[in-house]
């Protein structure tokens, strides 16, 4: 089964999709991670990439297409995955289905009101070394300025500045924010509440799949 998240910048998605990827054995994609790690490389990609990143802009169609296909192909997401910041517009949905159309699929989308959202995207930190998140008021790490998992140094996303910040909530509405509709005509669609603490949205996103689980399983004996 592949799940989707939705959510504007800061929603938690990023957090739920890696609880999620935890808890389901299954691997979180996330399409920003993977454009980080290439501009962090240097490679042709990331040089391409990076400019639209540091505006709050989206990135090029064809070299998202070019990670993400490469991502998907592998192994280890024969059995699922987590998409986390894909799609990012419909004309991104609408290739991606004429690509991938082989499982069940979930769309969850996080809410969140933007003041909070503003409160989290400022206090953002990330590992520099494996990417993991953490928050200066809501989820700190173990050590000061130290990563849990890899012990790697914590820093501020270039753009979690207000200025990016906010350039990213009208990218988010304007080309984003249509996919809402397009999965809610698909009938695969499910909004969580975004404003309580992360464990409770978990909670919360789980249930949503347990019952799809179950769902899709009996439709499935159905054809036995
Ligand atoms: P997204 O991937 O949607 O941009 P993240 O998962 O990176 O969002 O979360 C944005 C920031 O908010 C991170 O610093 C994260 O630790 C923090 N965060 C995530 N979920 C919650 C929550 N439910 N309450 C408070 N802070 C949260
Ligand atoms: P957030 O969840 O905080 O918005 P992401 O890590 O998902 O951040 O994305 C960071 C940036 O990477 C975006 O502002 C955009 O420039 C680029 N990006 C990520 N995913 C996509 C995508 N599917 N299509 C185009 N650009 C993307
Ligand atoms: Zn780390």
């Amino acid at each position: 089964m592949r799940i989707i998240l939705l959510g504007p910048p800061g929603a938690g998605k990023g957090t739920q999709a890696e609880l999620l990827s935890k808890k389901l054995g299954i691997p979180k994609i996330s399409t920003g991670d993977l454009l980080r790690d290439e501009i962090a490389k240097g490679s042709e990609l990331g040089i391409k990439a990076k400019k639209k990143v540091e505006k709050g802009e989206l990135v090029d169609d064809e070299l998202v297409f070019a990670i993400l296909k490469n991502r998907i192909e592998r192994d280890d997401c024969k059995k699922g995955y987590i998409l986390d910041g894909f799609p990012r517009n419909v004309a991104q949905a609408e290739r991606f289905y004429k690509m991938f159309n082989d499982q069940e699929e979930l769309v969850i989308e996080i809410s969140v009101s933007e003041d909070e959202l503003v409160r989290r995207l400022t206090s953002r930190r990330i590992c520099k070394k494996c990417g993991a998140t953490y928050n200066l008021l809501f989820f700190k790490p173990r050590v000061e300025n130290k990563c849990d998992v890899c012990g790697g140094e914590l820093i501020r996303r270039d753009d979690d500045r207000e200025e990016v910040i906010r350039k990213r909530f009208r990218v988010y509405e304007k080309e984003t924010k249509p996919l809402i509709n397009y999965y809610y005509k698909k009938g695969n669609y499910f909004r969580v509440a975004g404003d309580a603490d992360i464990n409770e949205i978990f909670n919360r996103i789980y249930a949503i799949i347990k019952s799809n689980m179950r769902r899709f399983a009996e439709r499935k004996s159905d054809y036995l």
